[in-house]
């Protein structure tokens, strides 16, 4: 028996086993390569789903991510390690590390910044298929009024505690977020993964079936694309429901074309990142990281660098006990991890870095 040398023939074989999938074919495998995703949110869902997309083949991937890793994250993101966690090494160069392991056809993008309305086209406007793996309202609420305006798909995927829903919106064809739910749900009012948790198979089974439609919308059959419904599923007891919906004839974005939240300038505030202990101040501008690594080393302490930030960590700054930590990227953007109160996260960024 001869054994294959690692690295041979890969090319011939990689795909066999999906171009056997009669939905698929040769001809779908070829579509998927020419397709381009972009994933919003590389953390659980966005990190599934990126895993997923690469080894399915598609052809170009952008990771768009506004964090660094943290040992919480490790028992749901798949794309991460303890020394990614310790490093605090943005989440998008960490996905990109571990998915280039993979290898494959796939050419990945990546940015460390935080989308809002200035920025969507920058970031969304090659996108054939937008994948949510965020985890906040505001991000999906601005990804479907994008979306919804440019007519370019997009899969909505949410996770708490073991319960999850996956929509594909297809503009002009079903329901997007908004016929759904037209507001976001005020701050606070909804179970979070902060107040109930959350586990990976919850994770795992909605980033696999926004991935299964995502292969059908990119690779299959152009002429019979997959029917918009809200799927449900609990990943502790097992079930899974389909729910029939409609567009809403009254849906502010994709009945009155009215866009309200790629318009709103939230990034301009500090944010409170949910169950992170940590506050992300807006963009003054870009930053040198290399300049501001000498400063911040002249000031004492332990600064990391890659390539989209630079972490910074000093003994004797804290918040009631809890030391702060500074990461700093090279969008302008800036995260103080240790409070929740952004007036104080913004004093230590005024100290130390300035304006
Ligand atoms: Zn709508």
């Amino acid at each position: 028996m001869t054994v294959p040398e690692p690295g041979r023939d890969i090319g011939a074989t990689r795909f066999s086993k999906q171009e056997r999938f009669a939905p698929l074919g040769v001809e779908g495998q070829k579509r998927l390569l020419a397709s381009r995703v972009v994933v919003v949110g590389t953390g659980a869902l966005g990190g599934s789903a990126a895993q997923n997309l690469v080894r399915a083949g598609i052809g170009r991937l952008l990771l768009l991510d506004r964090d660094v890793v943290e040992p919480s994250n490790l028992p749901r993101q798949v794309l991460f390690d303890e020394r990614h966690a310790r490093d605090r090494v943005p989440k998008v160069e960490a996905a990109r590390e571990t998915l280039a392991r993979i290898g494959g056809p796939t050419r990945v993008d990546i940015a460390a910044v935080q989308l809002d309305g200035s920025n969507a086209d920058e970031w969304l406007g090659a996108a054939d298929l937008v994948i949510d793996g965020t985890d906040n309202l505001a991000t999906r609420y601005l990804i479907n009024d994008w979306c919804v305006r440019a007519g370019v798909p997009w899969i909505y995927g949410g996770v708490v505690g073991a319960a999850g829903l996956v929509l594909a919106v297809l503009p002009g064809r079903g329901p997007c977020l908004r016929c759904l739910f037209p507001e976001p749900a005020p701050p606070g009012s909804l179970a979070t993964c902060d107040t109930a948790g959350v586990i990976l198979p919850a994770v795992a089974a909605v980033a696999a079936l926004q991935c299964g439609l995502a292969l059908a919308l990119l690779g299959g059959d152009p002429g019979s694309p997959p029917t918009p419904r809200l799927v449900e599923l609990d990943a502790w007891g097992g079930a899974v429901r389909q729910i029939e919906l409609a567009a809403d004839p009254a849906c502010p974005a994709c009945a009155e074309r009215r866009f309200d939240f790629l318009e709103r300038a939230e990034a301009e505030q500090p944010l409170v990142l949910c169950g992170r202990m940590a506050v992300q101040l807006p963009s003054a501008g870009r930053v040198d990281l290399q300049t501001m690594e000498q400063r911040l080393v002249g000031l004492g302490g332990e600064v990391l660098r890659t390539r989209s930030a630079l972490v910074w960590r000093r003994t004797g700054h804290t918040a009631g006990g809890t030391p702060l930590e500074l990461t700093l990227f090279a969008d302008g953007r800036a995260l103080v991890e240790g409070t929740e109160d952004p007036a104080q996260a913004q004093a230590f960024f005024d100290r130390n870095v300035g304006r």
